[in-house]
């Protein structure tokens, strides 16, 4: 058989979701138009650039390689913000964002002939494309009873899953934007440990629920001080704007180091190293006071933003007869609506408003010029 035959005989796969409806936007010529589909942060309309990157841009020192592992200055700062502990020599990896960290963990624990991974009900949907590209087979624990998180159900599924790979996500949960309270952390916790099994923790927008870098790793701070096996995959795409630079970091909380370099090798194979330039900006801010104080008050910033977004939201929405009463139960980027396919699909080709399938909005999209004409289409829409 040719490759044309081989090709022939693949099922047809159709483009990734959110990238198209990403480029569905673009082509869309009506002024109207609003993207709420792809998560990221937003100021008038544009892309939101932090003030404290954009002074850092220049900067570059070099277009040399960095090591298989990344800049250490990066690995030694990243693990310090993600963990709130002080770097004695763990193993942490520069990694391709957030993706590439999650990637890399399940190509690691692939490995290590790891079989089964539990993904919580509703989850961002790289999280089933990367572990079953990686061989994996999907298992999901209950996590949300509209409109809100499920402790119950939650901690009941978790209770039966022994032996196996968890994945969480820390804070700012992707789609629903509902988040695990700190006392069923604790509680999570200690069944991981009674069931001995290894978490990935997503931690995607660590300072973006509470605008505190050190309070939206509270989970992570607990699996490590009870020496859970973690991995932690951690993005710099949306907590400082380097969305496109591909920074991010996997930190793996086993203490043994000929692991080390396995995870390396599968480094040298896929990539061989990642990129410099968005490490030695998040380096430099990491590594100066004055630059940390700042680049921590635009993320401050841009919590109370999106606090504003929801009341506004949730206003308006109420003046119209639209209970969407659990936005404000919600943290971070994203709520995710009831509205059906068909809605949805009304509300791009009629108002030219973009959302995902699963109902999920980025808030950030929103503002005080375009949200009572978002208001107002779904209030048509509904009708
Ligand atoms: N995890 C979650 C839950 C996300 O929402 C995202 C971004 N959409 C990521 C990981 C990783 O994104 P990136 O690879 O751009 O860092």
């Amino acid at each position: 058989m040719n490759i044309i035959n081989k090709i022939d005989k693949l099922e047809e796969l159709g483009e990734d979701k959110i990238f198209g409806i990403v480029n569905e936007y673009k082509d869309d010529e009506r002024d109207c138009k609003i993207n709420l589909a792809i998560g990221v942060l937003v100021d008038d309309n544009k892309l939101f650039k932090f003030n404290v990157v954009k002074n850092e841009e220049d900067k570059c020192k070099t277009h040399g390689y960095l090591s298989i592992s990344g800049n250490s200055n990066f690995t030694k700062l990243h693990y310090e913000l993600v963990t709130g502990n002080k770097y004695t020599d763990e193993l942490v990896y520069q990694t391709l964002s957030g993706t590439g960290a999650i990637s890399l963990a399940a190509k690691v624990l692939n490995m290590l002939d790891y079989k089964d991974i539990y993904l919580p009900s509703s989850t961002w949907t790289n999280h089933n494309n990367i572990f079953k590209s990686n061989n994996f087979n999907i298992n999901y624990y209950d996590y949300i009873t509209k409109p809100r998180l499920d402790n119950d159900k939650l901690l009941e599924s978790l209770s039966k899953v022994k032996n196996s790979l968890v994945l969480f996500q820390s804070c700012c949960h992707n789609p629903t934007g509902v988040d695990i309270e700190n006392d069923t952390w604790d509680k999570i916790v200690e069944l991981m440990k009674q069931n001995n099994n290894i978490v990935i923790i997503d931690n995607a927008y660590q300072g973006l629920v509470s605008g505190n870098l050190d309070e939206d790793n509270y989970s992570i701070k607990k699996f490590i001080s009870e020496k859970i096996p973690s991995f932690i995959c951690s993005s710099h795409a949306k907590n400082f704007g380097l969305y496109g630079q591909r920074i991010g970091g996997l930190i793996i909380n086993i203490d043994n180091k000929k692991l080390n370099n396995y995870v390396k090798k599968i480094i040298r194979s896929e990539y061989s190293s990642p990129p410099y330039f968005g490490s030695s900006i998040v380096e430099n801010i990491l590594s100066n006071d004055d630059k940390y104080k700042l680049w921590a008050k635009e993320v401050y910033g841009q919590v109370i933003k999106l606090k504003k977004i929801r009341v506004h939201l949730y206003t308006k929405l109420r003046q119209n007869g639209i209970m969407w009463y659990d936005i404000m139960n919600t943290n971070g980027l994203f709520y995710q609506t009831n509205l059906g396919i068909e809605q949805i699909k009304k509300l791009k080709i009629k108002y030219g408003i973009y959302m995902l399938e699963n109902g999920r909005i980025n808030l950030a999209a929103l503002n005080l010029d375009n949200m009572s004409y978002f208001v107002n289409s779904v209030k048509k829409i509904l009708k």
